[in-house]
């Protein structure tokens, strides 16, 4: 008995020191990523001539409602008890020949529920409401799908691409596979947080990664114009803003009086708009135990985000603030 219970003990202090060790890792890693952020000026003077995006929706792939505390440092929360959502979505831009680019697919509604379970129990979400995913909304206008990229490698935004390479099936001859666009940090600066997510990304059966170099700043993603990536690390060593340059056309016709209307999709630099406009971090607690991130860093991201989300022509699009994105008016698929 005695021989037992040692053997225990000895495996659970092995275990905690174990995760001490990969969890100290995943911050000393992620104070080393700074990728220069771009000038202002670049994201918000769009380059006309461009055959840009002409339409840009969303797909909520599942909602939760759940306290602000949960991702909002509530000591500096100036609004700890309003209400707040959290989205899981997909965006959908569309170019005027059809293509399709995904930025983020959500979840599908499996691993949705498994998703919020924690939640539940730990900061008193309320239970996980799944939505259809990504790729059922899609439809038929799933072959449409010409690129994907994520803001990130965790579960919660790349679930849904293996449903999508399910209900595409197996390609046929001719049939081109789905580019899968990701900087070099998305691919090579990987934590224990973001392993298993890349791990199943690149391994999906219908995608052909296509990779967006090893530069800062804003990044051309070369055949879709009009759409940028900027590496911005902080929450996770891969981490990626994303640009939308927009084609809209006010006046109703097309090509008449059309305009640029630019969009920045933040991913979990924050994750209830209020981070930006007061600079707040998330939980400690979170950033310190479930996701090591570097907030000198996503300070300096929120207030890049805050500084471009005051310029005329710019919204934000904060992944998992469902209020937020609806406040918007961008429209569902
Ligand atoms: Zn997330």
């Amino acid at each position: 008995m005695r021989f037992l219970l040692k053997s225990f003990a000895f495996l659970v202090v092995t275990a905690l020191i174990l995760a001490t060790v990969t969890l100290a890792w995943g911050h000393v890693h992620i104070r080393r990523l700074a990728p220069p952020l771009p000038p202002l000026e670049a994201v918000t003077q769009p380059d006309r001539e461009l055959d840009l995006p002409v339409r840009l929706t969303w797909i909520n792939t599942a909602s939760q409602r759940m306290p602000r505390a949960a991702v909002l440092e509530p000591e500096l929360d100036p609004n700890p008890d309003a209400p707040y959502v959290m989205s899981h979505p997909a965006f959908v831009v569309e170019w005027q020949d059809g293509r399709i680019f995904l930025i983020d697919l959500g979840m599908d509604t499996a691993t949705a529920m498994d998703f919020g379970l924690p939640n539940e129990m730990v900061v008193g979400a309320s239970p996980m409401e799944p939505h259809k995913p990504a790729s059922a909304r899609l439809g038929e206008n799933r072959s449409r799908v010409a690129g994907v990229g994520f803001t990130h490698m965790h579960v919660d935004h790349t679930d849904g691409l293996d449903k999508l390479c399910d209900d595409l099936g197996p390609r046929g001859p001719g049939q081109e596979p789905i580019a899968l666009f990701q900087h070099h940090n998305q691919i090579a600066q990987v934590n224990h947080t973001t392993r298993g997510a890349k791990a199943r990304v690149q391994q999906a059966s219908c995608t052909e990664l296509r990779t967006l170099g090893f530069e800062s700043g804003l990044l051309e993603v070369p055949d879709f114009p009009g759409l940028y990536a900027i590496p911005a690390a902080g929450h996770t060593p891969g981490s990626t803003l994303w640009v939308v340059q927009l084609r809209t056309f006010p006046g109703g016709s097309e090509g008449v009086h059309d305009d640029v209307q630019t969009w920045v999709i933040t991913g979990d630099v924050v994750n209830q708009f209020q981070g930006v406009e007061y600079d707040l971090p998330k939980p400690r607690l979170y950033s310190l135990l479930v996701v090591p991130e570097n907030d000198d860093r996503l300070s300096q991201v929120r207030r890049f985000l805050e500084k471009l989300s005051r310029k005329p022509g710019v919204q934000l699009l904060v992944n998992h603030d469902r209020n937020q994105i609806e406040a918007t008016g961008l429209p569902s698929y």
